[in-house]
């Protein structure tokens, strides 16, 4: 760590110097444009993020929990709807379905990859079986293949929450590309992040696309004609503006981030868990996550040597008191992981001097 200066979890401040002209360019443009709202600046995104992807339609909306919203509301989920999701993720995947009135199932997890485990799933699936979420947790790509040919097998359709792995890709498969309907977050933590909130939702489908674009916009095609009941959710073009010149880098923000997941992955002690690399994908590393039973006591140990950890999250979603009235159904795995999991600093513009401390005082703390 550079004297004077705090090591950060997920440095915003040294990617913003690092692009600055760029950004100040595009965010004057559209001030001066006067055009806040929509307009140019949000649909050329649009069809970046669907070109870098492979989507064939994206929808820019006001942040990843309505882009789940408006995905379950354009497949029409119902009250007393089943709908499996993970047990574990970040609670926005649950709360969604549960506020369109569906009854939540929670599938456990794969103990190694952290993703949702497709033979629980199965076990799942029943003829009140609305659709299964898929978050791709920490970057790395839920078992898409396998959870879409289950979905298709039973009727039911797959959304992926890509909010945490917008880059990721496997052979065919790409997160938010490649599912029926995914959707992702720019929170500014995330891999690809604005300067506020911002979400979009993706699909192949026409009429899907254009449902959901509908219901982004109070059920109204036409000003003052409404022909559905929708919300309003729509990203700024301020926020596009910041999102386009981000995404013109985050190629190299990407292969950053594979760089530090593997010197983490080559330096740190074989004592604590560390993630899967999976052969053939790029993983966007939203988090670099390691397991150890002592999670607190090294988590308070990389605390007082200045530096910042998170754990996602201390809580299975079965867990959650806001959702007591689901099914509880057992989920080990999950409940492990939230027990042992550590996430060490991640972002598109690590220093290798922060990340040899950071190997350094992790490995100590595991000798003593
Ligand atoms: C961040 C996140 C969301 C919610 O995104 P917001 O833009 O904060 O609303 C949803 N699902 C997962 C898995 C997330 O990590």
């Amino acid at each position: 760590m550079r004297k004077g200066e705090f090591m950060e979890f997920c440095d915003l401040k040294r990617q913003y110097q690092l692009y600055q002209s760029e950004i100040d360019a595009a965010m004057a443009a559209v001030i001066k444009s006067g055009q806040f709202i929509g307009g140019p600046e949000v649909a050329a995104l649009e069809l970046e993020l669907a070109q870098f992807c492979g989507a064939s339609h994206t929808i820019a909306c006001a942040n990843g929990t309505d882009a789940l919203q408006l995905a379950l509301m354009a497949l029409d989920l119902k009250s007393g709807d089943e709908v499996i999701v993970p047990a574990f993720s970040f609670f926005a995947t649950a709360e969604m379905p549960a506020l369109c009135g569906a009854r939540l199932r929670f599938a456990d997890i794969n103990p190694l990859s952290y993703q949702m485990d497709p033979q629980s799933v199965q076990s799942l699936i029943n003829s009140k079986t609305a659709g299964i979420i898929a978050v791709s947790l920490y970057g790395q790509l839920a078992p898409l293949d396998q959870l879409q040919t289950l979905a298709d097998e039973h009727g039911i359709w797959l959304l992926e929450d890509g909010a945490q792995s917008f880059g990721a890709k496997q052979g065919a498969w790409s997160s938010c590309g490649s599912a029926k309907i995914a959707t992702t977050s720019f929170f500014p933590a995330k891999p690809l992040g604005c300067y506020g909130d911002g979400g979009a939702v993706f699909c192949q489908d026409d009429k899907l696309a254009e449902r959901i674009r509908l219901l982004a916009n109070h059920g109204s095609k036409q000003r003052y004609v409404h022909e559905a009941v929708g919300i309003n959710s729509r990203l700024d073009a301020l926020q596009a503006a910041v999102l386009r010149v981000k995404l013109s880098h985050f190629e190299s923000e990407l292969e950053h981030r594979a760089w530090v997941a593997q010197y983490y992955q080559d330096q740190l002690s074989d004592r604590v868990i560390k993630p899967q690399l999976c052969a053939g994908q790029r993983q966007a590393w939203a988090q670099y996550t390691i397991r150890f039973k002592d999670r607190d006591g090294l988590r308070d140990a990389l605390t007082e040597k200045g530096i910042p950890t998170a754990v996602h999250y201390p809580q299975t979603l079965v867990a959650q008191s806001a959702l007591k009235g689901h099914a509880q159904d057992p989920c080990p795995n999950a409940e492990r992981a939230a027990a042992e999991v550590l996430s060490l600093p991640m972002h598109g513009c690590m220093q290798f001097q922060d990340l040899q401390k950071i190997c350094h005082a992790v490995n100590e703390f595991l000798t003593k």
